[in-house]
């Protein structure tokens, strides 16, 4: 179900005393307070942003007084599994561990993933992410066999279709390496063209990784695809996939985007190998999304004793090195994470706290927004300026500490400047596929 537009608002009206995170802002003259954000009065006309400036004393006719709540765009989640969501109560993951994740989703995929229980447990995902606010999504759809692929991805163009006035949907086709040799390589590589996707994967195969990735990225290549790879979920600092891929890029003169998932091993690297990655990283162009939440879960579980790291890769580092850098929700109620709700504002709450980003506020609200934007080609989404589409969310908090210190349940979401419908989807929806909880 979509959702509906709740009032018949006039085709104008004002937004007036919002505060908003100024480096999400262009063409407006607005002086940042200490946490970055600036107070505003927005004018919303036929859908679109029509103005946007410092708050006037005096309420302009017409007016929502935000009295001070901050405005942002809609969030854009960059990395999720839309495919493997909400599974979790027919297929738990026993031990927490990342290797009984993988084998938990290969056996319930094979066991369960006809069309509408993917396309079910998908639209379930989107219908989540609309309401908390978000206006694009980028997801991977598990690849490893090509008849699945067929299956996940016809999945996918319906749910794209379906969800194109609310939501921007992107995917890429995950896989080991190998999946791309040979025909069913081939028509892998069709298939995501097809559908407008990107092509990925973990840096998986059966040979030395180098080759497997060349021919990976000259299929691309060919098919003007971008690429968006699982690099590493590991604490190894042997595990060398990031420097691997930016080299094969460089090798390759790749043409596309690219972009780095996880990436964890880095921060468990020395000083030198960090270097020597970083400026490897910054030369090749790449882009990484980092994954806090997912990360934090699965990371330094081994022992069954208490986590000793916190699993991220080095995103300060990467940013100071000029790379771009996002966050976003990776899974969503799977053998991956057992919680996660597609809410870009989780997303950045978390991401605060564990990578202890404030008081860098302006630093990093970008990574929720307009960098995932940017790197996912969307000139639309992840900023506010006069002419872009006024889909914003509205929060009661003004400062930061308001806005993280409580999830922001009342939040509203607008699409073309008319509130939606923002009730989350019930579980009970999936009961007759997951099984009812007793
Ligand atoms: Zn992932």
């Amino acid at each position: 179900m979509m959702p509906s537009h709740l009032s018949a608002r006039p085709d104008q009206h004002w937004l007036h005393r919002a505060r908003v995170p100024v480096s999400l802002t262009e063409g407006a003259e607005l002086e940042a307070d200490a946490e970055g954000l600036a107070l505003v009065d927005i004018e919303i006309r036929n859908g679109l942003i029509a103005t946007l400036q410092p708050a006037a004393a005096e309420p302009p006719a017409n007016a929502d007084h935000l009295d001070g709540g901050q405005v942002w765009p809609l969030f854009v989640d960059m990395h999720t599994h839309l495919d493997k969501g909400h599974i979790w109560g027919r297929a738990p993951n026993a031990d927490g561990s990342h290797g009984t994740a993988a084998r938990t989703v290969a056996a319930d995929r094979r066991a369960h993933w006809r069309f509408e229980d993917v396309a079910r447990r998908f639209d379930f995902g989107v219908r989540c992410a609309v309401a908390h606010g978000t206006g694009a999504l980028r997801t991977h759809l598990d690849s490893y066999e090509i008849a699945q692929a067929e299956t996940s991805w016809a999945v996918f163009g319906e749910q794209r279709r379906q969800w194109a006035d609310h939501i921007d949907l992107q995917a890429v086709a995950m896989a080991r390496l190998d999946a791309y040799q040979g025909a069913d390589g081939a028509r892998l590589l069709d298939l995501v063209a097809e559908h407008g996707g990107v092509a990925g994967g973990i840096l998986k195969s059966e040979g030395p990784l180098a080759p497997a990735l060349d021919h990976l990225l000259q299929g691309a290549a060919e098919r003007g695809l971008d690429l968006d790879l699982h690099v590493d979920e590991t604490h190894d600092p042997n595990a060398q996939g990031l420097r691997a891929v930016a080299e094969a890029v460089l090798r390759n003169r790749f043409p596309g985007t690219v972009t780095c998932g996880h990436c964890c091993s880095l921060a468990r690297q020395s000083d030198d190998d960090i270097a020597l990655t970083l400026a490897r990283v910054k030369a090749a162009g790449l882009a990484v999304v980092t994954l806090p939440m997912v990360n934090l879960y699965l990371q330094d579980r081994g022992t069954g004793g208490t986590p000793h790291w916190r699993g991220l890769t080095l995103v300060k580092e990467l940013r100071a090195a000029g790379v771009p850098v996002a966050a976003a929700s990776d899974n969503c109620r799977d053998p991956f994470f057992a919680f996660g709700d597609h809410d870009g504002l989780e997303v950045f709450r978390e991401f605060v706290r564990i990578a202890q980003l404030d008081p860098d506020w302006a630093g990093w609200f970008g990574a929720v927004t307009r960098t995932p934007a940017a790197i996912m080609g969307l000139a639309r989404r992840g900023r506010l300026a006069v002419g872009l589409p006024a889909d914003l969310v509205l929060f009661r908090g003004r400062s930061m500490s308001e806005l993280l210190a409580r999830p922001q349940t009342d939040r509203r979401v607008l699409h073309r400047g008319r509130d939606i419908d923002t009730a989350l989807p019930d579980y009970r929806e999936l009961d007759d596929l997951i099984g009812a909880v007793s």
